[in-house]
């Protein structure tokens, strides 16, 4: 592990936050960047609520909290941010804004830092070729929500050095997670299996087998799942998860990926799940 404790996250989204707070209570400097201003303070604001209500229930000190949020410090442009050993990128799902992003971040990893992207599908061979050291490029994908998900899908592109797999490996596991790693294909591991149940789950609801409640209670109840695969694409935003499958379509050309047209009525009409407070179901 890195002697210089600090790291660089991109984007103050769901995610981003997210991973900004779990380095944050791990002893990492932090310096979290948002393109858009009002993102960056209710990000901030987000950690600084999360740390409290963590100290309020106990599961971390009140001293480790108040340290934790000075070792948070928001950033308007990544120039503000000194070198840092470790930059992950957990911008807008969109290829153009990443290689974007990653071309300017990677001015400011030390000599042997490692930059990670959060995409949960865009080919990360793609992103780590648009880079100046594609051997110090990997996929660090967290999950939703990022303080509780234990997991994270290390990729490696055809490019990622064994070094670079080792230190990702050793980053996760010093915040707390369990690294499992991939190799880099459409959909990684987790969403090429899991995306297909979300759709499949819209096209029970499309056909009119069952109400939404009762397509999750039977997934809950049936398979032991936490979560019902609609109200988890609720979570995960329809629009990300109508991204994905379209992702898997295209690259793997099975018609097995083919988003339900109930899906993309939902991303039209902007009921994107819990962000919009209507998707599936309310969020009142
Ligand atoms: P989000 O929309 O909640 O947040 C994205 C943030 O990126 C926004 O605040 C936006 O202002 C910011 N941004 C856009 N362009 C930027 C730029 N040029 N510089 C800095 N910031 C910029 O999205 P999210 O759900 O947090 O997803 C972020 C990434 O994480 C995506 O790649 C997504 O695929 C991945 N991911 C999402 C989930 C999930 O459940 N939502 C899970 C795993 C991985």
């Amino acid at each position: 592990m890195a002697a210089n404790k600090s790291v660089i996250v991109i984007g103050a989204g769901t995610m981003g936050r997210g991973i900004a707070q779990v380095f944050a209570q791990s002893g990492y400097e932090v310096y979290l960047n948002d393109a858009v201003p009002k993102a960056l303070d209710e990000g901030v604001a987000f950690i600084h609520k999360m740390l409290d209500r963590a100290a309020e229930k106990g599961a971390l000190k009140a001293d480790q909290a108040q340290e934790a949020k000075k070792r948070l410090r928001a950033i308007r442009t990544i120039g503000e941010a000194p070198a840092c050993p470790l930059i992950i990128e957990a911008a807008t799902e969109k290829p153009d804004i990443k290689v974007e992003i990653l071309r300017s971040a990677q001015s400011k990893l030390t000599d042997d830092g490692i930059l990670a992207t959060n995409t949960s599908s865009i080919s990360i061979t793609q992103l780590a070729a648009a880079t100046k050291a594609p051997d110090r490029f990997i996929g660090m994908h967290f999950f939703n929500p990022v303080p509780l998900m234990k997991l994270v899908e290390v990729v490696r592109a055809l490019q990622t050095s064994e070094e670079t797999v080792r230190k990702t490996i050793s980053y996760a596991e010093s915040v707390g997670k369990t690294p499992v790693q991939c190799n880099d294909h459409p959909g990684f591991v987790s969403n090429r299996i899991l995306m297909p149940m979300i759709n499949e789950a819209v096209f029970c609801l499309q056909d009119g087998v069952a109400e939404p409640a009762a397509i999750d209670e039977i997934m809950k109840l049936g398979m032991n799942h936490p979560l019902g695969p609609l109200a988890l694409g609720d979570l995960i935003g329809l629009d990300v998860c109508l991204f994905i499958l379209e992702v898997l379509h295209r690259d793997l050309g099975e018609d097995r990926y083919r988003p339900c047209p109930l899906l993309r009525k939902m991303v039209a009409a902007g009921r994107l799940g819990r962000k919009t407070k209507q998707g599936f179901f309310r969020y009142d």
